[in-house]
């Protein structure tokens, strides 16, 4: 009896210890694995979460900061003299509803410093005015400080009062001093045509342009486009949107740092 028992004993302790060992090997590689695993899917999820969530819109595009020198030109033609009607606040909301309008593409525009700029050649505008010659956006550019601008290692936006009576609601110029290599930037008026606050969104519309995008093709699948023209038949009146292709360009130019250049 008590040979059996010892010879029990015997057994059973080495298979014990060798069970006991299999357990824990076994469960030491168990949870390696499922470590993997675990990790493997929180990654994924985070990425699944990343795409789909206002909250992780938010983390995934902050941070491109797009320096903006907001030129404010003084004439004495009232045409170009924004500084006698510029405001602080009215400034702000206008870049905030175009930060509004880019913040699909993570770029945020921030105002790095607000300058008032005496106009340089008034008279060239008001020829373009009464003749069409020099072309509105040439005259406009004429009367830029090209020494102030923050361009090529930032973006410039000159604000003048009005651009109606040149023809046009905006422009972007992509070289202030045309045959020669100088930066460009959009000229964006305060007033619209009536006299009313202009239209956010055209604001938006330049600075897209200054970051390389073209006007879309006059086409109903482009209606609510930021970049589709005014002069197109099936443009919405608030149209904002931009395609995956226009957020991938947007964010290119921002990575080059400037505004785009002629020809790019
Ligand atoms: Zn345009």
């Amino acid at each position: 009896m008590s040979g059996t028992v010892r010879f029990t004993c015997f057994l059973n302790a080495p298979v014990l210890i060798v069970v006991f060992l299999l357990i824990v090997a076994g469960c030491g590689s168990f949870r390696g694995e499922r470590g993997d695993e675990d990790d493997f899917d929180s990654e994924a999820n985070d990425d699944d979460s990343a795409s789909s969530s206002d909250e992780d819109d938010d983390t995934t595009l902050v941070g491109l900061f797009a320096p903006l020198k907001v030129h404010v030109l003084s004439a004495d033609l009232p045409l170009l003299d924004a500084a006698s009607i510029y405001t602080e606040s009215e400034l702000s909301e206008f870049i905030d509803g175009c930060n509004t309008i880019f913040k699909p593409t993570g770029v945020s525009w921030e105002v790095v410093e607000v300058t008032i700029q005496p106009a340089l050649d008034e008279g060239l505008v008001v020829q373009a005015v009464d003749t069409g010659v020099p072309a509105g956006g040439v005259a406009l550019a004429a009367n830029v400080d090209l020494s102030a601008l923050l361009a090529p290692t930032g973006w410039d936006a000159i604000v003048v009062a009005q651009t109606s009576p040149l023809g046009f609601g905006g422009a972007y110029k992509c070289s202030l001093a045309p045959g020669v290599d100088a930066p460009g930037a959009i000229f964006v008026p305060l007033r619209s045509g009536n006299g009313s606050p202009h239209q956010i969104r055209k604001w938006a519309h330049e600075l897209g342009h200054m970051m390389s995008l073209p006007h879309t093709p006059c086409e109903p699948a482009y209606e609510d486009n930021l970049m589709m023209s005014s002069g197109c038949e099936f443009a919405d009146l608030h149209r904002v949107g931009l395609t995956t292709e226009q957020i991938a360009a947007v964010q290119a130019q921002h990575a080059i740092g400037g505004p785009v250049a002629c020809g790019g």
